[in-house]
């Protein structure tokens, strides 16, 4: 249903997109989750028809975007990171007039009548949408995706800036909706994903680094014996004094934690269990061990440590998702090329 192959895009000197594939069937819902500046809005903008692609393909029901750009588009509904309304307009006028402009062929009134409803707009039909309050508008911004019936929704952080009680209600809309569309989200938090997607697409500096449901990468993260150790120390002294531990194979810092301490995800040697040894160096240090943790709950905290590696194979091997050797080198190699 909806196709990517080897997309890539350009801004400039920045490459944004890095040789992203991925195929999304019909009635999915699927989160696309990455840190700020992973390529996210820039991929939907090409899905949508918005941005033009530098390489690759995209297809929408067999469409391709680029050669029948209006029958692709037909399919989609969109709603960007900032929802175009028109603040001066009431909700039925702005919905109206996005009707006119998708060129619908179904009956006017009825239609609208039925969004109003499906989004639970239709109390504030007559109200300027500068009146609205912000969960409110990001309503009237699913109300206009959603005109023309597309059979695909792409939505763009659509919870960004609305209070814990607006997030709950449009979560509650896209599960709705998600019964009887194909749905592609994105988000940086986490638990947004998890909340309602089955499907979590991870992206990181304009690349693919896991695709799975959100179960299978708790799972591949705790299927090791991979701990958490938090600990009252300074930072790198720790790392350097962990790193030399009998079985680790690598420490990575996953951060400050609220109460000064740091949490470190251990990495050990293929079936050692280094949680004694671990023990005893931080006691060795004269530092305070808190807590040491298999990792089940930690993908939260490794999803937010990605802003901070220098590079992709790091994260996929944060991640579990490490590629074969050789088709590493094999991309190394296209690389160059490029
Ligand atoms: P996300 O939505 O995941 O936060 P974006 O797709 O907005 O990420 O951005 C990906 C990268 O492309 C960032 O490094 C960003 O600075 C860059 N970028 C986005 N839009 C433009 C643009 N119009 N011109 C130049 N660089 C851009
Ligand atoms: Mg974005």
């Amino acid at each position: 249903m909806i196709e990517v192959t080897g997309l890539s895009k350009r801004y400039g000197t920045t490459l944004a997109v890095k040789d992203v594939t991925f195929r999304i069937e019909k009635g999915e819902v699927v989160g696309f989750l990455g840190p700020n500046g992973a390529g996210k809005s820039t991929i939907m903008n090409i899905l949508t028809g918005y941005l033009s692609l530098t390489r690759g393909s995209v297809t929408i029901d067999g469409f391709d975007i680029a050669e029948y750009p209006e029958d692709a588009k037909r399919r989609i509904g969109y709603l960007p990171e900032i929802p175009p309304l028109y603040m001066d307009m009431k909700v039925r006028e702005y919905l109206n007039f996005i009707y006119d402009l998708k060129k619908v062929k179904f009956p006017k009134k009825p239609h609208i009548d039925e969004i109003l409803k499906l989004v639970k707009i239709d109390n504030v039909q007559n109200r300027l949408i500068k009146n609205l309050s912000k969960g409110y508008r990001q309503r009237v911004g699913f109300a206009q995706a959603l005109i023309g019936n597309p059979d695909v929704l792409i939505l763009d952080e659509p919870t960004v800036g609305l209070d814990p009680k607006q997030i709950i209600e449009i979560r509650n809309l896209i599960s709705r909706l998600g019964k009887n569309h194909t749905i592609i989200l994105s988000s940086h938090i986490l638990s947004e994903i998890q909340a309602v997607c089955k499907r979590v697409i991870i992206i990181n500096r304009g690349e693919i680094v896991a695709d799975d449901t959100p179960e299978r990468l708790s799972e591949k993260l705790s299927g090791d014996r991979t701990v958490v150790a938090r600990i009252m120390c300074s930072e790198q002294e720790m790392l350097d004094a962990l790193r030399t531990v009998k079985g680790v194979k690598a420490v990575t810092s996953l951060g400050r934690m609220e109460d000064g301490s740091f949490d470190f995800l251990i990495d050990p040697e293929e079936g050692a269990d280094v949680r004694g040894a671990v023990f005893e160096r931080v006691a060795a240090r004269g530092k305070t061990l808190l807590s040491l943790t298999g990792n089940q709950a930690s993908l939260e905290q490794v999803f937010l440590r990605l802003t901070e590696v220098s590079d992709n194979s790091e994260a996929r091997r944060l991640l579990g998702t490490e590629k074969p050797q050789e088709e590493a080198a094999q991309e190394e190699k296209e690389d160059e090329k490029a």
